[in-house]
């Protein structure tokens, strides 16, 4: 057994699957596990000793944080791991990392750039490119989807140029950023959580959604079960979690007809479908991590970008 660590675990939630099992993960392996909200976090910036203070308490700096944080939350929360960084704790994930893979737009753009396959998409400012906007990505039926939703919520499928164009108006109304999307019908409502920890997939399921839905959101009523992914799939899902700097990500991933394709990032991928649908423990692997990797100061920004 590795020396014990002291480990904060950044989550709203201490009654959640995901921060229950990472906490007992952590014990298990005889460390000591504290969860603490990032909501009830709050900074004292000054220039020579940074600190956190927690419902009255200066916190002790941890070995290693692990940030859970909701997309809701996502600038306070990286704003307080970022605090946590400039005092030389080990974040599992880092919180430019965190704030890149919340952006639909920014992730794609940057695994583009790396040659990760990705659904032809585009993006555009002005109405009046509303029509090349729907062709640009093969025209109907294509998706169209909102830059920041989670859990399918802001993601449609419009079935005809028609319906595009309604979808298109009304994002606009709100003052919506918005991406199109090429449909990939191949997949038949599937896609492929690969679960990725320090650079390896450690446990992959498939998502099916179910009758008469496109999103296998589990929370669109989606069932999961493990699937072998080929060697191909591995090494897009592993790439990929790199070029957005993430230790712990949640890689979905298509089949395509054009190979596989990278759907998003998720920078806290929840461990309940994962782990009942592969049997693994996956929290255990977080915490595996930690102690291999996680030394104090080992953060590559410390809190800059
Ligand atoms: P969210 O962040 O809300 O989960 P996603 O981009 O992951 O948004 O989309 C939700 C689900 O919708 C995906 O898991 C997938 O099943 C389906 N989906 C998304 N984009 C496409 C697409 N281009 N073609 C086919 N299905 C898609
Ligand atoms: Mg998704």
């Amino acid at each position: 057994m590795a020396d014990p660590l002291n480990i904060y675990v950044l989550s709203r939630n201490s009654r959640l699957y995901s921060t229950r099992r990472i906490v007992e993960a952590g014990k298990t392996r005889g460390h000591n596990v504290r969860v603490v909200d990032p909501l009830r976090c709050y900074v004292k910036i000054s220039a020579h000793r940074p600190e956190v203070h927690y419902k009255g308490e200066i916190l002790t700096p941890p070995d290693a944080v692990i940030p859970r944080i909701g997309a809701s939350v996502t600038f306070y929360g990286t704003a307080v791991v970022r605090q946590f960084e400039m005092m030389g704790v080990f974040p599992l994930n880092e919180s430019v990392a965190i704030s890149r893979s919340r952006d639909k737009l920014r992730s794609l753009q940057l695994l583009a750039r790396r040659g990760i396959g990705l659904p032809v998409s585009g993006f555009a400012y002005s109405p009046d490119d509303n029509d090349d906007l729907i062709n640009l990505v093969g025209g109907a039926p294509l998706v169209i989807k909102l830059l920041e939703g989670t859990q399918g919520k802001g993601v449609v499928l419009a079935e005809t140029t028609k319906a595009a164009e309604s979808v298109i108006d009304a994002f606009r109304g709100l003052k919506a950023y918005f991406l199109t999307q090429e449909f990939i019908r191949e997949a038949g409502g599937s896609d492929i959580r690969c679960f990725v920890v320090g650079g390896k997939v450690v446990a992959s399921m498939k998502r099916q959604a179910k009758e008469g839905e496109f999103r296998s959101n589990v929370h669109r009523g989606g069932s999961a079960t493990s699937v072998r992914i080929t060697p191909e799939e591995r090494q897009v899902a592993t790439r990929a979690a790199k070029i957005m700097g993430l230790n712990v990500a949640g890689v979905d991933l298509m089949r395509s007809n054009h190979g596989p394709v990278v759907l998003e990032v998720n920078s806290s991928p929840g461990l309940e479908g994962i782990e009942s649908a592969t049997g693994k423990d996956i929290a255990g692997n977080m915490i595996q991590f930690i102690e291999k990797d996680g030394k104090a100061g080992k953060t590559r920004t410390k809190g800059r970008g």
